[in-house]
Order: C-alpha cells, then sequence, then structure tokens
C-alpha cells in the first residue's frame, strides 16, 4: 500500500490549501460520495487533516496559564455574537438557501465574516448544508443524529476524510465568484488573520490602557480560541440537539425541531422544524415570540439598504402540514 504515506502529507497540505488534490481524488467525486465511501468501508476520521481543530480545542486550557480579565470575556462574548451572525445570516440563509439578496461587496463581507468563524469555507460550509436538507435524516445524510449517533451528528461528520472536499457541484451558483473560491481554498486565512490581530490588540491595550489587566496572550485566548470552540459547538448542537430536542410544529421527512434555547445560543437557529418545513425563509423563527436575532439584524440592515428582497414565511407555508397539538 503506497497511499498511506501520500494521503498523509496531503491531509497537512490541506491544513493551508483546502482544495489541494481534490481533482485526483477519486474518494469523493460523486454525488453521495459519503454513502459510497461508507458502504466500501472508507469512513474514516483523517487524523492528520484535524490537528489544528484538536489543538484549538485543547488551547481553551491556557485560560489557567493566561488567567482572566472582563475586557477579554467581553471582547469573546462580542466575536462570538459578530460571527455566530456570519455563520447564520451568512453561510446559512445567504450561501446556502439565497433568502435573501446583497451586493456582490455584501456577500464578500458575509463570506469573511462567516470565515472568521473558522467553520471552514463558504462553499464548503453551503454545499454540506444543502446536501442535509436533502437527505435529511436519511442514510446519506452526514449529520444525522438519528442514523449514526449524536456523536457524529455534532462533530464526528466534520472530521471524517469523505467530508473535507467543497462539493462544488452544489453551489455552482456562488463558486463562479472567484473572490469566494479564494476564501473558500484557503479557509485558514481569515482566521488567522483574526488570532494575529486579537493578540495585537491585546497589546495595545496592555500598552494603552493597562488598567484594563489585559494582554497579548489572554486576547488570543479569549478573543479567538475560547470564542472560537464556543462557536462551533454552539453551531454544531443545530446539527445534533436540534434533530433530538424541542418540539415539532409541522410534519418534515426529518426529525427537525424546534427549541428557544438553542434558538437563543444560535441567535434563531433552534427554531430548525420551521427551517427544514419551508427552508427558503430568511426567518426561522416564524412568530413575534420565536426569538431569531439573526433575522432582526437583518430586517435592521435592509432599513439601511445593505440587504433587500429578505424572503418571508408565505401563508400557505405557515398552514400546510401542521401537527396540531
Ligand atoms: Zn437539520
Ligand atoms: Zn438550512
Amino acid at each position: 500500500m503506497q497511499a498511506a504515506p501520500k494521503r498523509t502529507s496531503l491531509s497537512l497540505v490541506r491544513w493551508f490549501d483546502s482544495w489541494a488534490g481534490t481533482a485526483n481524488d477519486n474518494m469523493v467525486t460523486d454525488k453521495d460520495a459519503a454513502l459510497a465511501a461508507e458502504e466500501a468501508g472508507l469512513v474514516s476520521i483523517d487524523w492528520g487533516r484535524v490537528v489544528p481543530f484538536l489543538l484549538l480545542h485543547a488551547s481553551v486550557l491556557f485560560v489557567f496559564v493566561v488567567g482572566f480579565s472582563w475586557v477579554a470575556l467581553i471582547t469573546a462574548v462580542a466575536l462570538y455574537a459578530v460571527r455566530m451572525f456570519g455563520i447564520t445570516a451568512g453561510y446559512h440563509r445567504y450561501f446556502s438557501h439565497n433568502s435573501f439578496k446583497t451586493s456582490r461587496f455584501g456577500q464578500f463581507c458575509l463570506a469573511v465574516l462567516g470565515a472568521s468563524a473558522a467553520q471552514r469555507g463558504p462553499l464548503w460550509w453551503a454545499a454540506h448544508h444543502r446536501h442535509h436538507h436533502e437527505h435529511s435524516d436519511q442514510p446519506e445524510d452526514i449529520h444525522s443524529p438519528t442514523q449514526k449517533g449524536f456523536f457524529w451528528s455534532h462533530i464526528g461528520w466534520v472530521l471524517d476524510r469523505t467530508n473535507f472536499r467543497s462539493r462544488i457541484e452544489r453551489v455552482k451558483d456562488y463558486a463562479r465568484f472567484p473572490e469566494l473560491r479564494f476564501l473558500d481554498r484557503f479557509d485558514i486565512l481569515v482566521p488567522t488573520l483574526l488570532g494575529v490581530t486579537m493578540f495585537l490588540f491585546g497589546v495595545a491595550l496592555e500598552k494603552w490602557a493597562p488598567g484594563l489587566g489585559t494582554n497579548g496572550w489572554q486576547m488570543l485566548v479569549w478573543g479567538f480560541v475560547v470564542s472560537t470552540i464556543a462557536l462551533y459547538h454552539g453551531t454544531f448542537t443545530v446539527n445534533s440537539l436540534t434533530h433530538v430536542f424541542g418540539t415539532r410544529r409541522f410534519e418534515t421527512k426529518d426529525t427537525s425541531r424546534n427549541s428557544l434555547l438553542i434558538a437563543l445560543i444560535t441567535l434563531g437557529e433552534g427554531w430548525h422544524n420551521n427551517h427544514h418545513h419551508y427552508p427558503a425563509s430568511a426567518r426561522q423563527g416564524f412568530y413575534w415570540w420565536e426569538i431569531d436575532i439573526s433575522y432582526y439584524v437583518l430586517k435592521l440592515l435592509s432599513v439601511f439598504g445593505l440587504v433587500w428582497d429578505i424572503r418571508p414565511v408565505t401563508e400557505r407555508a405557515l398552514n400546510a402540514r401542521r401537527i396540531s397539538a
């Protein structure tokens, strides 16, 4: 077996160039490659590829080394919120579902904001998510807790070698933009820049505002590492928990559920049964009491003309396939 060392080195090259070697990777070219690979016994965690992801998790322990300050915690929370918006409004509601419109520059900003969450590039994210909607809770679903268990739906699928390729054939509408292809291919770039910026921000605060009690390393650990790890698991709960816990309003072909708690953690993504019922809507909380912060921010941006054509929930969708109480 000659393939093993080559495959390992390719995993390492892909830390920096996530598209490296994809044209030759015959494991993952057809539409349902994940299923085909599973049947062929090829599903396995790409340990070489996921080293940065695991190291980032381990780096959370540095909070005990760098100490605490309020300004570091506030920065971590603020960056969580802003980047969660990048994921929910950008990667999910815009790139995956086309549920509102914006300019090419606005689209680029959403892509950069989403990329800063270190959940890979916009094309990778949207393509895998479209696949999820098409096959939700069916054998092909890449992150169904009912098919492969809770752990797999939460995090296992992200580490699997068959899911690393950006399934470009599912996102042809956005793959035609070179700036999006660039961000997707070099998906480590924006998170790295954010990490460096956090460090320099902490260094500057230590110098100009020593009373705040922070420094470069502390800001890097709280502002980037802790915030990014919280973002991962906040986002992953949508794939795992919202197919397990919560209530169902609509009869859907999957096990999706609505949960206020997850809606709060994810700025509105917890209304997952609503969303599977009618994914075209930019709004996932269908009623005023279903808190959906991403939607409120999109409405606010529309007042300034930064986004438009925000797709509403139709009356027909609201009344169709309801599960009577
Ligand atoms: Zn789902
Ligand atoms: Zn969706």
